[in-house]
């Protein structure tokens, strides 16, 4: 009997021990949710990379429309879904893919710029209640206060520009504030990090010296993300301002040549600069081979040639589709917002907590569990704390680094 009882009482212990811990770590659960969505709303929030801008230019998107993030008109950005993920800045980019190094390319190059420039111009213009644009830090924070969503322009690929650097200055009085040297293939600018054309890494040129020069002298932040190695060390020599890497993650995490050796990292540091970390599932974790997708990729293709070839943004739309088609039905392996912030963790613990920050690539392959379009962008926040991140960082993480390098870029400027 007794010891029957003495089961009860023990027994009746546990329940009531279990019931305050469910009790508690309900408590705790609470806490942090209140904790994430107060900190995330007061911290600028920026996400520095976005090609949003090629749904822009379709007719059968609208960006003040909420979207999913997968099938059909899918999209990870929108302007309702940036206010539900409580991101205040987006740098909207200007993508351009290399092409020929000819008058007639460089030509077709700046038509497509001027149309993606026109189109973010229109979406300020055609919902102010919403988004404004914005070209200074200062902008960024004015317009969070009122409640808006802060456009920003980036262009990635200098390919635009040709060899005409008058029209830097162009494009700045356009908006651009950021411009990725290069994108998938070498330029006339400097040496990609994936050119499939030769082992030769020229590193940057003489014009590449130039439009650094030229961007160091109107205030644009020069970006390394896509450029070689060789042409990162050149930039960094080159540059008299500290730079970027708008959308680039972290080597000895995954071994892809779009990510930041630590030896990039530290130099990086030592420039003064900052790295926001890219979305990207292969930049994120290594992949393992996908090759039912490869021959998927490589049907279309031979079926359509070049993506950058087709003019008509209908037809543009519809071959995207079928890429998007491709990419869901062989999926890359699951990759989660933990994985992405190791890499935070990593560039943290290497050069410290002010060269850090997100650039999401969403609408150019960026997306993982856990983030996968805007709206998820709070989850950032409640991981970074779950990690003992402070206040203080996570505000230098979100928006804070960057927009120090921004103002440092300004101030190193003629405009000032
Ligand atoms: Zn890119």
């Amino acid at each position: 009997m007794k010891g029957n009882k003495t089961i009860g009482l023990g027994a009746l212990l546990l329940i009531f021990g279990y019931g305050m811990l469910t009790c508690s770590s309900r408590q705790t659960e609470t806490d942090l949710a209140t904790k994430v969505s107060t900190l995330h709303d007061k911290v600028l929030t920026v996400d520095t990379h976005a090609d949003t801008p090629s749904r822009l230019l379709r007719e059968d998107w609208d960006i003040g429309e909420r979207h999913e993030s997968t099938g059909r008109r899918a999209s990870k950005i929108d302007l309702p879904r940036m206010a539900e993920g409580g991101l205040d800045a987006e740098f909207f980019a200007v993508f351009v893919g290399q092409g020929a190094r000819t008058p007639e390319g460089y030509a077709a190059a700046k038509e497509r710029a001027d149309r993606m420039l026109d189109a973010i111009h229109k979406m300020c213009e055609d919902y102010p209640e919403l988004v404004a644009l914005a070209t200074t830090p200062e902008d960024a924070y004015r317009i969070e206060n009122e409640g808006k969503r802060a456009a920003f322009i980036g262009m990635e690929n200098g390919y635009p520009i040709g060899r005409d650097l008058s029209l830097i200055e162009k494009y700045y009085d356009r908006g651009v504030r950021y411009i990725t040297l290069c994108h998938s293939e070498d330029n006339d600018i400097c040496d990609s990090s994936t050119d499939q054309g030769g082992p030769e890494d020229n590193g940057l040129s003489e014009f590449g010296k130039e439009v650094v020069a030229e961007c160091n002298r109107l205030g644009i932040m020069v970006d390394v993300s896509h450029a070689s190695e060789k042409s990162f060390f050149d930039i960094i020599e080159t540059t008299k301002t500290p730079i970027i890497a708008s959308h680039s993650s972290v080597r000895a995490l995954c071994d892809h040549p779009r990510n930041l050796t630590d030896e990039q990292l530290k130099a990086l540091a030592k420039n003064g600069g900052v790295t926001q970390i890219c979305f990207v599932a292969s930049f994120v974790k290594e992949q393992p081979p996908n090759p039912e997708r490869d021959v998927a990729l490589e049907a279309l293709r031979e079926k359509y040639g070049s993506r950058r070839n087709i003019q008509d943004e209908a037809a543009r739309a519809k071959v995207m589709e079928e890429y998007q088609e491709i990419y869901e039905k062989y999926p890359d392996e699951r990759t989660t917002l933990q994985e992405l912030v190791d890499h935070i963790d990593h560039v943290v613990e290497l050069i410290g907590v002010d060269h850090v920050g997100i650039g999401t690539d969403f609408d150019g392959g960026g997306g993982v569990e856990g983030c996968n379009d805007v709206s998820e962008m709070p989850n950032i926040t409640e991981e970074l704390l779950k990690r003992g991140y402070s206040d203080e960082d996570i505000r230098k993480i979100w928006g804070g680094n960057i927009m120090r390098v921004f103002s440092r870029v300004i101030e190193g400027s003629e405009h000032t």
